[in-house]
């Protein structure tokens, strides 16, 4: 398997990749050209094609310094590789909680550094992108923005991996079209995220459409991973729907936890509390297990 890190990626952004690569377990080859750099990643074909499911957990929102240092601190101890937390939030009515901006970022950077959690955030604009960069390991597009084509051509000129979301009313193949818009730009650095799909049903926030995975696995090489919090919308069910997830192939989770949910700013039905979400952890290890995979 070869990276292809975006053009001019500073030695600092190639060695992240580097030491992540040597983290698995596989060699890394450098070579370097005029303003790219290919990474060749060695190893046993299994480790290449399947490594560890990784839990990306955290708040909805980042709401204070105090908030998310705690959560970070928190699900890190429970074994999440990544820390989320939004800081643009895109809410259904303007009058809800909008997001602390970059103040939001700031407290991200300062619980990464804490923690050593890589970030993940959401950009919303393309006209935040370059401030998101300065602080952001990853980006992430949400559901909302998943036919924003300018968005999605942004984030294509980034250096950053992206994590685009479905969108709840895309089918599998436009998540893919709109894939292929970042993958377009150059960054080949894309996650596919299944979140939910309106249906008919009401029971649950959205429908979680998990035959999304395999299809999605059969018909693209890039990550597909699965955010059980959104789809359910019920603190409740999210904790089946997560292994569920992990049993129909997903590469990462991306969960949402708070520790007093009841105060959360956004979606506090949905976080699991530090209790669920840590007692939840070596059950996704054994379905991963199960399955032949590690968490
Ligand atoms: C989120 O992850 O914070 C979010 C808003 O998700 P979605 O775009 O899937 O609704
Ligand atoms: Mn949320």
């Amino acid at each position: 398997m070869i990276v292809i890190t975006q053009p001019n990626a500073t030695e600092e952004q190639i060695q992240r990749i580097v030491t992540r690569v040597r983290e698995f377990g596989l060699e890394a080859q450098i070579s370097r050209g005029a303003s790219r750099v290919i990474i060749g990643v060695i190893g046993p074909e299994a480790l290449l094609r399947e490594k560890p499911i990784a839990a990306m957990a955290g708040a909805c929102s980042v709401e204070s310094r105090e908030q998310i240092q705690s959560i970070a601190t928190i699900v890190k101890e429970s074994g999440a590789k990544i820390l989320r937390g939004g800081a643009f939030k895109p809410r259904t009515s303007p009058y809800s909680f909008q997001g602390l901006r970059e103040e939001g970022l700031r407290f991200l950077a300062e619980a990464r550094a804490k923690t050593g959690l890589p970030v993940v955030t959401e950009v919303m604009d393309p006209r935040d992108l370059s401030m998101i960069e300065n602080y952001a390991d990853c980006l992430q597009v949400g559901t909302r923005n998943m036919h924003n084509f300018s968005l999605l051509k942004e984030v294509g000129r980034s250096t950053l991996p992206v994590v685009l979301k479905r969108g709840f009313s895309a089918t599998v193949y436009d998540l893919i079209m709109s894939a292929e818009y970042i993958l377009n730009e150059g960054n080949p650095n894309v996650v596919l995220c299944e979140r939910g799909i309106r249906t008919f049903e009401t029971a649950a926030r959205y429908t979680l459409d998990l035959s999304a995975v395999p299809i999605l696995k059969s018909k693209t090489h890039l990550p597909v991973i699965v955010d059980p919090t959104h789809a359910l919308g019920l603190r409740e069910f999210v904790p089946q729907m997560c292994l569920a997830a992990v049993a129909a192939g997903a590469d990462a989770l991306m969960i949402e936890v708070h520790d007093s949910p009841e105060m959360a700013k956004s979606d506090g039905n949905q976080a699991l509390t530090p209790e669920i979400f840590a007692g939840l952890v070596p059950r996704l290890r054994a379905v991963a297990a199960a399955i032949g995979r590690a968490l």
